[in-house]
């Protein structure tokens, strides 16, 4: 330890996507001293640019701590696009459910925004803040316990020590495999093609879902003119369709799409393979995950980045209660109270996904049927009024807490 310059923080977020970001400046409301260690930055905004292939529907909870951190307006500005109706069906003959704001009595369920663009103005906003001090030209090398802290020694040859590390780097998290927590993986065995494209005619207050034969097909409104589709296939399709040139590529669309979607122009195309993953744990003593670096899911519902808000909001409100209540706030037994709430919650919206996307994925008659009677089921204005509350997060868990 000799000679080497050791700096001091409560705590240390590593990542700074959406989910970290979010964290950093949270706890810098909580007046707690923050270092976020960043490697890629993301490119500035400018109005020119087309619209990113990463999109998330970000629901009315995670609108709401965006506000409380004063970056929603920025994002507002920048480029983001409300919906108000969400529309769900497999076969238009025999029904379909509508999720409306008005049942909630919220002017919208949600926003479509580019992630960078949330990225980019919580990022803003840290800039501001004295608390938070950003590494952005260099990462971590190796972590250490030393006592009650994290030492986190840097590949710039600089040592950080911290009550508590977070581990908000994404789906491969680093942070994860170093401390040994494991995660299972399951494939799906289909990938999604996501294209940005020009739709003058389709409806744009509105999201939907299709469940086709091969898989779901859904669209996320961007603005007046664009949206992003999604489109799961067998992986083999996907990767024949997305070699396709963007004219080819809008004939496959509008030939295999609904009628709903009507002309489109292909501007920017992409694949993933389909997974998800989930650590057996989100903590160890002075370290939690969250976000990605926790649980990824299938994107059929668009929560990923929503259940990663959510880390981020119960993660803040327990260090704040421990705080106030003057208890050592990054103990594991503070952090196990974050552990258990999230993880309960994260596999039940996990579990819920699948039941869906597999409960679609076949043709066997019943099933057909009973799905289609569940569909119907979902119209009845309680349920209806429960799966939209569960779905945007509202009630399900306290608005973030910077009251001390
Ligand atoms: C096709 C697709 C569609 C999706 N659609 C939706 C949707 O509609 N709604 C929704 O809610 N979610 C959606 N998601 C999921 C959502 O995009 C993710 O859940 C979300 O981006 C996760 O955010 P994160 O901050 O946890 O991780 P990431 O966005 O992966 O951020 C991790 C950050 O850590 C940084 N990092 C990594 N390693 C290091 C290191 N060693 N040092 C420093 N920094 C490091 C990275 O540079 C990155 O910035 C979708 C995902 C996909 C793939």
């Amino acid at each position: 330890m000799v000679g080497k310059k050791r700096k001091i923080y409560d705590v240390i977020v590593c990542g700074g996507g959406m989910t970290g970001a979010a964290m950093a400046l949270c706890l810098a409301n909580l007046k707690l001293n923050v270092a976020l260690l960043e490697t890629a930055l993301p490119q500035p905004f400018s109005k020119k640019q087309r619209f990113d292939l990463r999109v998330s529907a970000l629901s009315a909870q995670t609108v709401l701590l965006l506000k409380t951190l004063d970056v929603w307006e920025d994002i507002l500005k920048t480029r983001c696009h409300p919906y108000r109706r969400l529309r769900v069906w497999e076969n238009p003959k025999l029904g379909d459910v509508i999720f409306n704001a008005d049942n909630i009595d919220e002017p919208q369920i949600g926003f479509i925004a580019e992630n960078r663009i949330v990225q980019l103005a919580l990022w803003k906003k840290i800039k501001t803040k004295k608390r938070v001090t950003t590494y952005c030209s260099t990462t971590w090398r190796q972590f250490k316990y030393c006592g009650d802290k994290v030492l986190v020694d840097l590949q710039n040859g600089e040592q950080i020590a911290g009550d508590l590390l977070i581990g908000a780097d994404g789906a491969q998290s680093g942070v994860r495999r170093e401390f040994q927590i494991p995660s299972s993986f399951y494939k799906y065995g289909q990938s999604c093609l996501v294209a940005s494209v020009r739709a003058k005619e389709a409806e744009k207050d509105m999201t939907w879902q299709r469940f086709s034969k091969t898989g779901p097909q859904a669209f996320l409104p961007l603005s007046k003119d664009y949206a992003s589709i999604v489109w799961y296939h067998q992986t083999e399709q996907i990767n024949k369709l997305v070699q396709l040139d963007e004219r080819d590529l809008a004939l496959k669309i509008m030939d295999s799409f609904p009628n709903e979607l009507g002309v489109v122009e292909v501007i920017q195309k992409g694949c993933f393979p389909l997974h998800k993953s989930h650590a057996s744990n989100y903590i160890k003593p002075r370290l939690a995950l969250i976000g990605d670096s926790a649980h990824t899911i299938n994107p059929l519902a668009g929560q990923g980045a929503n259940l990663g808000f959510q880390d981020v909001i119960c993660l803040n409100n327990v260090i704040n209660t421990a705080l106030i209540n003057g208890e050592d706030w990054s103990s594991t037994s503070v952090l196990k109270r974050y552990e258990i709430k999230r993880k309960i919650f994260n596999s039940i919206m996990m579990n819920a996904i699948d039941i869906i996307y597999h409960g679609f994925s076949n043709d066997v008659v019943p099933i057909r049927f009973i799905r289609n009677k569940i569909m119907s089921f979902a119209n009845v204005p309680m349920i209806n009024n429960l799966i939209m509350r569960y779905a945007t997060g509202l009630g399900m868990e306290l608005p973030v807490n910077f009251e001390r």
